[in-house]
């Protein structure tokens, strides 16, 4: 059986890489993502593509997440093989065949893959981890000797701390989001203030940020960040499928809006109608007066 080669991070996603790789029976090896220090996408995917042909790998897989994607689409780039991205099901063959999704999740596709080495991202928590952990075998120092300036043209060079946050948007137990309802940069005060007093975090939706009342790394959703907090309270947010991609995983949804009928509703666990800024500041009161 030929070997299949993952591309390795401390993630779950990374985990569920090696499950659907264990599916093609033969040896595993992986490369650590963090093998080259800074993060420099391109080198890594030099690595990749020397380690895979150095074994004949039959697949290469990655999490699918912001780095994985960045790594193999790089990786796609370099060797002319198609990547697909999200697999939640990967079938050994020829021609190869996924099950990957799109569409933010909405959408599940069956696709055949025609490639000699199918290079394949794993969408994060889609399906029970069932694999031991991969070897982490490569020896990347070895390799480092063949890779060219040009690949570390592209290295992270710095880390900026989110704004302000004290609790990550990922993370948090609970998320307050604001959307074109706010009306304004000034607005999100009382999103901010409902948060603070819940210790949850402030999100938003793409209005928002094209607008530039917040920044990007605050945005729920498809082209933002995918959250699934206890209650996601979302104010003067339409529900967009593509702002509801990014949310769905939450437990309870709150939608505060003016419009009865705003698609949010059919999503929405509870919901309030009316003005938000009446509503939010009303809640935040009866909050203070709890505590
Ligand atoms: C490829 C692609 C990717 C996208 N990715 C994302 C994404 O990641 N995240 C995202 O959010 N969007 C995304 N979008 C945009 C998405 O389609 C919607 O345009 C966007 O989510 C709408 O934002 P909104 O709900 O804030 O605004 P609107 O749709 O304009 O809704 C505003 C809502 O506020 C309510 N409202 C107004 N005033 C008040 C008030 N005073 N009190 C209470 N309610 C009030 C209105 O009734 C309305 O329901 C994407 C679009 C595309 C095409």
């Amino acid at each position: 059986m030929a070997p299949v080669l993952v591309l390795m991070d401390q993630s779950k996603a990374s985990m569920e890489a090696v499950t659907l790789a264990r599916r093609f029976g033969g040896p595993v090896h992986s490369v650590r993502m963090d093998a080259i220090q800074p993060f420099a996408p391109d080198a890594v995917a030099a690595i990749l593509a020397l380690a895979a042909n150095d074994l004949n790998a039959s697949a290469v897989f990655a999490p699918g997440t912001d780095r994985g994607n960045d790594v193999m689409a790089r990786l796609a780039a370099r060797t002319g093989l198609p990547l697909a991205a999200n697999c939640v099901d990967v079938a050994p063959g020829t021609p190869f065949s996924v099950s990957r999704q799109r569409w933010g999740g909405s959408l599940l596709e069956s696709a055949l893959l025609h490639s000699p080495r199918p290079l394949i991202t794993v969408a994060p928590n889609s399906f029970p981890v069932e694999a031991e952990p991969a070897p982490i075998d490569v020896d990347v120092k070895l390799l480092l000797t063949q890779i060219e300036e040009g690949d570390f043209a592209v290295c992270v060079n710095d880390h900026m701390a989110a704004a302000g946050g004290k609790v990550s948007l990922a993370e948090a137990k609970v998320v307050v989001s604001g959307g074109r309802g706010v009306g304004s940069k000034e607005g999100f005060a009382i999103i901010e203030e409902l948060a603070g007093l819940l210790g949850g975090a402030v999100g938003c939706s793409r209005v928002v940020t094209s607008a530039g009342w917040r920044p990007h790394s605050d945005q729920v959703g498809q082209t933002g960040t995918k959250i699934a907090p206890d209650l996601y309270i979302a104010c003067g947010i339409s529900g967009a499928t593509q702002h509801m991609a990014g949310c769905k995983g939450a437990k309870r949804i709150l939608a505060i809006n003016a419009d009865a009928e705003a698609p949010i509703m059919q999503n929405a666990d509870y919901a309030v109608i009316g003005d938000l800024k009446e509503i939010v500041p009303a809640i935040s009161a009866e909050i203070r007066k709890i505590k």
